[in-house]
């Protein structure tokens, strides 16, 4: 291992925290492929109960805001980018609703699968394909806790879809460039 991949890894290590309902054979995949992405450590902590006041009776759906909160009690150390993981829908008040929300400061980020599993043209590969989505939207808020904004290079996992359809075009890697400035961040 080179010098500069020990620091990387030194520097931050994730933790996902399955929120209600969980499919724990798929989590454990998302791991195995972050540990690979970003060169890190992956916890899995034990499932925590989506928080009931998130919950907006109206809508039928979450307000990532308040999971964010939650998130954010459970880092033990500034190292811990911490992502929530859940099927319900989540929503901000100025949106319909989010594939999933990040914050910087809080280290902390939330994904909802519940619009991946949507259609797609060729039926037999539907869970070869939730799963491609679910770590691409995984590594993209991650990366958002890493200190990236959305990238220009349409391949690049950092970079902002607003559609399943475009969101399939793109990686679920990092381009060289967003590499780069999380190496020299950490
Ligand atoms: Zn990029």
């Amino acid at each position: 291992m080179t010098t500069q991949k020990k620091l990387y890894r030194k520097r931050f290590k994730i933790v996902l925290v399955p929120l209600g309902e969980m499919d724990y054979g798929l989590v454990n995949r998302l791991a195995t492929h972050l540990v690979s992405i970003f060169n890190t450590g992956v916890d899995i902590l034990q499932g925590m109960k989506i928080p009931s006041e998130s919950y907006n009776m109206i809508r039928g759906q979450y307000y990532s805001t308040v999971i964010l909160n939650k998130l954010e009690l459970l880092r033990s150390s500034s190292r811990e980018r911490i992502l929530g993981v859940l099927y319900e829908d989540l929503y901000v008040p100025s949106a319909g609703f989010v594939y999933g929300d990040a914050d910087f400061e809080g280290k902390v980020a939330v994904l909802s699968l519940n619009r991946l599993k949507q259609q797609s043209l060729d039926i037999f590969d539907d869970e070869k394909l939730f799963l491609r989505r679910t770590i691409k939207e995984a590594v993209h808020q991650l990366g958002h806790l890493l200190g990236l904004k959305h990238c220009l290079n349409p391949k690049c996992v950092m970079h902002f879809t607003n559609s399943l359809l475009e969101a399939d075009c793109k990686s679920e890697k990092l381009c060289d460039n967003c590499k780069r400035k999380i190496e020299l961040r950490s």
